[in-house]
């Protein structure tokens, strides 16, 4: 993937306008949200990745092959952060999920060792409120065995009516299915 920076954007109004289609990337701080989107892309500083959870705050546009974006939304969920601050991203985030008309589908990360958390619920519920298909990535498959993996994948399937794949940036696994799953959803 030949994969540009275009900009972060601290609102909503300031995002790029062009026709090209869009992938939304949203998951907790500290999902592995960066490190998943370098691996995708095969550009390892394309995202900086960065042990300071919530340092996403920003919508971050990516320009893919000249023809689409990855948007990678605000971590949402760290807990250090002021609750004006955390109202800001949300609201950020609400805007961009309501009003983005180039959106195709959204890629919602979760942790394979974490329970899903009331903001994951939420953009599950923004999801189907516009209609718009969404991915599920269980991060970090790694750290779980081949069993344990596969049951939270078929959980997190059946909880949530999505296709839900693997995925880990140490042994690769997940990324040919998940480049697949959103060439699909961008048509
Ligand atoms: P972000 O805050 O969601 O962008 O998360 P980062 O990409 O910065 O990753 C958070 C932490 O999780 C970092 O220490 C990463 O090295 C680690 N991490 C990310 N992906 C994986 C993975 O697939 N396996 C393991 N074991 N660690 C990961």
């Amino acid at each position: 993937m030949n994969c540009r920076f275009v900009g972060s954007f601290y609102q909503y109004d300031q995002t790029p306008r062009d026709k090209r289609p869009q992938v939304a990337f949203a998951g907790r701080s500290n999902v592995g949200k960066s490190s998943l989107l370098n691996k995708l892309t095969g550009q390892r500083k394309l995202a900086k990745v960065s042990n300071t959870p919530g340092k996403t705050r920003s919508l971050n546009f990516f320009l893919v092959n000249d023809r689409f974006y990855f948007v990678d939304l605000p971590g949402y969920g760290y807990a250090r952060v002021s609750k004006t601050e955390r109202a800001g991203w949300a609201k950020l985030l609400e805007e961009y999920l309501e009003k983005s008309e180039n959106l195709r589908g959204i890629v919602i990360l979760m942790d394979s060792r974490r329970e899903p958390t009331d903001l994951d619920l939420q953009l599950f519920d923004w999801l189907s409120r516009r209609q718009l298909p969404g991915i599920v990535v269980v991060t970090k498959a790694d750290k779980l065995n081949r069993d344990r993996i596969n049951r939270r994948v078929r959980q997190v399937e059946s909880d949530f009516g999505l296709t839900a794949i693997p995925f880990s940036t140490i042994t690769g696994v997940g990324k040919n299915e998940l480049q697949s799953a959103i060439m699909e959803l961008l048509g």
